[in-house]
């Protein structure tokens, strides 16, 4: 059975849409089998992996608003191995169109059941808020991955998430746990990034990997190709490191299991 994991910070900007792509495709490459999830109607992670969002007349709107079955939306990537269900803008009306819905919290939860032996990790990339659609990832989740960016005030905000994600192990998921927290847009240069480091780690302490993503060049352009950065650019230090954490996410894959 797959195992499903959310990367959620209502923060934009701090690296989930960009980790969600590179970790699935580098699971993808690790010869796991791997579905991206895109909950955020900006369908970044869609248009991330080479699907165009225009071509799409379904999207994960109509597996959560109309209960479609999420087979019929889910569409190959550019990546072998990596499958995705995509979001376009339509998106943006469920977090409103889903307040008066029975069962709202779970129906993704709901929908992944019948996805969920296919696969070997369902990657759920989370819009930035904490509203529907980021409840409905974390019911649906073994565990969650927390990015958090190395800048001022990197800690700011994540009592919010924590308290959200402590909401939902009461009352929806009790088995959802914290995956790690990821460190993001490291810029080595500066003392700032050393310290936000320290900062994290000491409130986190092992739940912070390894794997550090840097601030890379390539990784900002990736996304306008359409590719992952395993693709656009293999050796680049940003395809390095998130082949790393893929590794450490399938080390912790076993743990938590
Ligand atoms: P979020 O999904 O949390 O809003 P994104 O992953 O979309 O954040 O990242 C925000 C912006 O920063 C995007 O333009 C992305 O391409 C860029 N970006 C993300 N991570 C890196 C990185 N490690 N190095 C350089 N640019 C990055
Ligand atoms: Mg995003």
């Amino acid at each position: 059975m797959g195992k499903i994991l959310s990367i959620a910070n209502q923060k934009g900007g701090v690296g989930k849409t960009t980790s969600s792509v590179n970790l699935s495709a580098c699971l993808a490459q690790l010869g796991k089998k791997v579905l991206l999830v895109d909950t955020d109607p900006q369908g970044n992670a869609t248009s991330g992996v080479g699907v165009n969002k225009a071509d799409m007349d379904q999207c994960i709107y109509n597996v959560l608003v109309e209960d479609l079955p999420a087979e019929e939306v889910c569409v190959s990537s550019s990546v072998n191995n990596l499958d995705i269900i995509p979001a376009t803008i339509q998106l943006a009306g469920a977090e409103i169109e889903l307040v008066p819905t029975i069962s709202r919290e779970i129906r993704l939860k709901k929908a992944l059941e019948s996805l969920k032996d296919d696969y070997d990790f369902i990657i759920i990339d989370c819009p930035p808020s904490l509203g529907l659609l980021t409840i409905n990832a974390l019911t649906a989740s073994d565990t969650v991955m927390i990015p958090v960016q190395c800048e001022y005030y990197a800690l700011e905000g994540l009592s919010q998430l924590l308290n959200s994600i402590r909401l939902v192990q009461k009352h929806l998921n009790k088995d959802l746990m914290i995956e790690g927290v990821l460190l993001t847009m490291l810029d080595a240069r500066t003392n700032l990034g050393i310290q936000v480091i320290e900062e994290v780690k000491k409130y986190f302490q092992d739940k912070v990997y390894q794997s550090i993503i840097p601030r890379n060049i390539r990784l900002g352009e990736a996304p306008s190709h359409g590719q992952p950065i395993i693709t656009y650019d293999p050796k680049s230090r940003g395809a390095e490191v998130y082949l790393e954490l893929a590794k450490e996410v399938m080390a912790n894959g076993e743990r938590v299991r």
